[in-house]
């Protein structure tokens, strides 16, 4: 019988967890090693050992209406993409509203965490924290890891032969902070992802040039989308998800590059992707287009050699006197508390997870891996979501699994991202705990908000709906989405 519950981490996950673990009786107690809540969004400006850093100007990608809590809306006044503060200020409003602070632990690391020498019948953890020095050791029903993945930062200087020669500096993403000190320099940034473009535009307004390296190309897209529309509010309903299922693949990828190219030709900018049909994650950056058509951004290839002082490409380009290197490489999942880290990681370093969230190895399915998923869905409500199917699992009341050896999905066979579409994992989570809305009885009973279900964004409270753990301010938050948004 699962009660105590662990959670590693309060960032917007671990408040997830601690949340969801409440409304079902449990008691967690929430483990957080640095001051305050928040994770990721709380900016500060040294990065901090094992908690992820974010550079001063990090805004959302996703919408207020489509990342907020499934049963706590952004309040009006708010802007639809929001700078990291004014989602920390959100953060801690609602921790404040559900009263979820007295749960949690602040400057206490979980340093280790064990499977009980009798697990395999109860299931149970060993976690050992650590505070101002202190050791303590407790016994726990299920663990919940909500320690984010982008803290270990991937730097592969293998893949980059002569960078020990390079005499200018160079750095991960991670540790950029702001502009100012780069101002008059030749910067190389290497990586499309979010941070490599955010932080590619963010230095041309300072730097003398900047130049962005990328091996295969990324679809850039922008938050602003047709008639000024939030991207998300418009990309992720239920109807295109339907569309995009039911329709001859060559039509779906010929319709999906057109949508992806409607903003600017990736061709022309020296951005498409080299498979320009995977659903591989967009970047988001509404400045890039116009950086590059002024000549301030300088699209490269892939970094053949570093030399002293100038960089090769593959192309043979050779760009000289350059200054600074900021590595945009991405990040590694790592669970350093983890006794036995292949429980979550399997040997050559890639991460399986039974729908996202269990290790499928464990004799007894408790422990869940919140937030890990990708999808160009939004993480909040992801993370919500999954921690309400773990923790029904983890008191024996999700049909399945039965057996206690999962078989991982063929989808998330091999992937190291766990890459997902959006609609489909959510609507796959909620029908198994019984909270996806049921669109023909919605028909039946509230056609107008039917439509809005079907034909609108899939928004967060939609999982919030109906059946359990259902917000009665659910219905009142679909139809007044639009008015937040405009407003
Ligand atoms: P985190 O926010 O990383 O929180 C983990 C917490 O766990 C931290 O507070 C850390 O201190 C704590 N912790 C870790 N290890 C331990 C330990 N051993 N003991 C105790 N505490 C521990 N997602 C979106 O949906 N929309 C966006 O617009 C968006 N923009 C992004 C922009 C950037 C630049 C980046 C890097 C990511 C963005 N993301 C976005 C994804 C982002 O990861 C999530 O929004 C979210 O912050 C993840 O939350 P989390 O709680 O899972 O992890």
């Amino acid at each position: 019988m699962v009660r105590r519950v662990a959670v590693v981490g309060a960032g917007v996950s671990g408040l997830a967890a601690t949340k969801c673990c409440l409304e079902e009786g449990l008691e967690p107690t929430c483990f957080e090693q640095s001051e305050d809540i928040g994770g990721l969004w709380r900016y500060t400006d040294q990065a901090e050992d094992g908690r992820a850093s974010i550079y001063r100007t990090v805004f959302t990608n996703s919408c207020k209406e489509m990342m907020c809590y499934p049963d706590f809306p952004f309040p009006d006044d708010h802007p639809n993409y929001m700078h990291n503060a004014r989602l920390q200020h959100y953060i801690c409003k609602y921790a404040e509203h559900f009263d979820l602070l007295r749960h949690i632990r602040f400057k206490t690391l979980v340093t280790k965490v064990k499977k009980r020498p009798d697990f395999s019948v109860t299931g149970q953890w060993e976690v050992v924290t650590q505070r101002d020095g202190k050791e303590e050791t407790a016994v726990f029903d299920a663990v919940m890891v909500c320690s984010g993945h982008h803290v270990y930062p991937n730097l592969p200087l293998t893949e980059f032969p002569g960078i020990q020669k390079f005499k200018g500096c160079y750095f991960h993403s991670r540790e950029y902070k702001e502009p100012e000190k780069f101002r008059g320099k030749k910067v190389l940034v290497v990586g499309l992802g979010n941070s490599g473009c955010d932080i590619a535009v963010e230095l041309s307004a300072v730097a003398s040039q900047v130049y962005l390296s990328s091996r295969s190309g990324s679809w850039v897209m922008s938050r602003v989308w047709d008639n000024g529309y939030p991207w998300d509010m418009l990309i992720i309903t239920r109807f295109r998800t339907w569309l995009g299922n039911i329709l001859p693949r060559a039509l779906s990828d010929w319709l999906y590059v057109r949508g992806m190219n409607r903003f600017f030709k990736h061709e022309n900018f020296g951005l498409m992707p080299l498979n320009r049909t995977s659903r591989k994650e967009p970047v988001f950056n509404d400045d890039l287009p116009s950086r590059i058509a002024c000549g301030v951004v300088v699209m490269k290839p892939n970094v053949k050699e570093f030399r002293e002082t100038s960089v090769v490409f593959q192309d043979g380009t050779v760009q000289d006197d350059v200054d600074v290197v900021v590595f945009a490489t991405g990040y590694s999942y790592s669970y350093p508390f983890m006794e036995d880290e292949s429980i979550i990681k399997s040997r050559d370093n890639q991460v399986t997870l039974y729908k996202g969230i269990l290790p499928p190895r464990l004799e007894k399915p408790t422990m869940a891996v919140i937030g890990l998923v990708q999808s160009l869905g939004p993480i909040i409500p992801t993370s919500d979501l999954q921690c309400r199917w773990a923790v029904k699992v983890f008191q024996g009341r999700q049909g399945k699994p039965k057996s206690v050896l999962f078989s991982p999905p063929r989808r998330y066979g091999n992937s190291t991202t766990l890459q997902t579409d959006y609609i489909t994992y959510m609507d796959e989570l909620a029908s198994a705990i019984g909270v996806k809305p049921n669109v023909l009885k919605l028909l039946l009973t509230d056609p107008q908000l039917a439509l809005k279900v079907v034909f609108g964004p899939c928004s967060p409270y939609q999982f919030r709906l109906m059946g359990p753990g259902k917000w009665s301010g659910a219905r009142k938050a679909i139809l007044t989405q639009w008015d937040r948004t405009l407003q």
